[in-house]
């Protein structure tokens, strides 16, 4: 395929930070480098990482991020209508040099679904979250549909819970479809030299049991519950907490830090903090568990750490259990 007949798009994304949703368009936009663009609400090491990977990158605003997280209101989120409509012109003035506007995340789609009609361009929203009530506020579960409705041509699901939790909440069934994230597993194979060489350098010995958790810190990720499993476990088990709080969650991690101290655990638990060798500290983990509280859309770790060839424990709940099936189906 020759690049003028590549589709440009402009990949609309509300966070600089590098969240699940962040990597998985990192990987995406990697085949659009040459004719695509992605577009920031904010700045962050998600910008370092997409220049690294030299896909084009513009920051749409150097103010305060706009809020109409999950927990917030419809009227929180009206009261920054001049920040919104700031990055709306933005986005729309830059979306006139592509064939198709595309949002990553919720925040991303409002401002797409105005900018959309502005540069009248179609909008493609890519859902990488369960539209529960659970996960969002009323209002934001409201705004979401809505917008999925009457902006956008299309709704890539990131899996087929994603896809049920869409169509429940009122989406248009016909407009969504499913495309799982790809892997590139050669990504997460690492030698074994690399790998003794990581556990010694966090202070591992070879009889420690090794037991990892990938995630950014929040109450719905778990975290205190594997910290309190631990307590329960033989001497030998540690735990790896990789991972820091993204969206003004410190006061998890405090919590974590505390709950570890009266439990008496200190020495057998490490606060690893965001890292960017997840690959190699799975392969140095004998156990990798994901504990979120909630369904999770899709859940980037459990098959990272299944590329790694480490074990995995999961609930089986939301975009896990779907493989699951297929898995089972597939024999
Ligand atoms: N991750 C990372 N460094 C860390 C912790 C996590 O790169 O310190 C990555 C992890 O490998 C996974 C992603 O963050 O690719 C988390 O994605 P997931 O779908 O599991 O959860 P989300 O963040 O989307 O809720």
């Amino acid at each position: 395929m020759n690049d003028s007949t590549i589709m440009r798009i402009l990949f609309l994304d509300q966070s600089g930070k590098m969240g699940g949703a962040e990597l998985s368009l990192l990987d995406l936009a990697k085949d659009h480098r040459k004719t695509g663009r992605v577009a920031l609400f904010q700045d962050g090491p998600f910008r370092k990482a997409l220049e690294v990977a030299q896909i084009p990158v513009t920051v749409l605003s150097q103010g305060a991020p706009i809020d109409v997280g999950r927990d917030s209101t419809g009227w929180e989120a009206l009261q920054q209508t001049g920040a919104l409509l700031k990055l709306v012109k933005r986005a729309a003035a830059l979306g006139q040099d592509y064939d198709v506007l595309y949002a990553n995340t919720l925040k991303a789609l409002v401002v797409g679904a105005l900018a959309s009609v502005l540069c009248r361009k179609p909008l493609v929203y890519h859902l990488r979250d369960i539209l529960s009530q659970e996960h969002f506020s009323r209002s934001n579960l409201r705004l979401a549909i809505f917008l999925s409705n009457h902006f956008a041509r299309h709704v890539i699901a990131n899996s087929e819970a994603t896809r049920q939790a869409f169509i429940q909440a009122g989406g248009r069934s016909h407009k969504i479809s499913v495309i799982y994230n790809g892997f590139q597993p050669e990504d997460y194979q690492r030698p074994p030299e690399e790998i003794s060489a990581l556990r010694s350098q966090l202070g591992l010995s070879s009889t420690d049991y090794v037991v990892g958790h990938f995630s950014r810190l929040s109450p719905w990720k778990g975290q205190h519950i594997l910290i309190e499993s631990l307590s329960y476990c033989p001497k030998n088990t540690v735990v790896l907490l990789v991972g820091e709080a993204l969206f003004g969650e410190e006061d998890y991690g405090a919590q974590l830090r505390q709950q570890v101290e009266k439990l008496g655990l200190g020495d057998r638990v490490k606060f690893l903090g965001f890292r960017s060798d997840v690959p190699s500290l799975m392969a140095a983990c004998d156990l990798v568990t994901h504990t979120s509280t909630a369904p999770e859309p899709f859940g980037r770790v459990i098959i990272e750490a299944m590329l790694c060839g480490t074990p995995v424990i999961a609930a089986a709940a939301g975009g896990q259990r779907n493989w699951w099936n297929r898995a089972r189906r597939a024999g």
